[in-house]
């Protein structure tokens, strides 16, 4: 199958399932725009799409957006939240040194830290 975006494989973005492979789609698309905010420099996913088994052992949040393929995390030093929120992103978290967790929700923005 074709790759949802020039540099982003759906392996990379956890192979997500048919059904929300659209959203993936839509989320590596922001992330192609993130790596030219980035000078083009290839961007790390720690995590994308995950199963719901995959999601519990990583503790992840009951509706986390990685359970419909439209959450992706980057290592800090990666990305900068300010470079994430120009790239679109409507949910951008930050775990202090660690990474950065962007989504592409619909509705209203939202930012925390965790
Ligand atoms: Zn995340």
């Amino acid at each position: 199958m074709q790759a949802p975006t020039r540099h982003f494989s759906w392996a990379e973005l956890g192979d997500p399932p048919h059904r929300y492979q659209a959203r993936t789609r839509h989320l590596a698309h922001h992330l192609e725009r993130l790596r030219t905010h980035r000078s083009d420099r290839p961007l790390f996913i720690l995590s994308a799409y995950r199963t719901p088994a995959q999601n519990a052992a990583v503790g992840g949040a009951s509706r986390s957006r990685h359970l419909v393929g439209e959450a992706a995390d980057i290592p800090a030093g990666y990305a900068t939240t300010a470079q994430a929120a120009a790239a679109g992103f409507t949910g951008i978290g930050s775990r202090d040194g660690w990474a950065v967790h962007v989504d592409v929700r619909d509705g209203p923005p939202a930012r925390w830290v965790y």
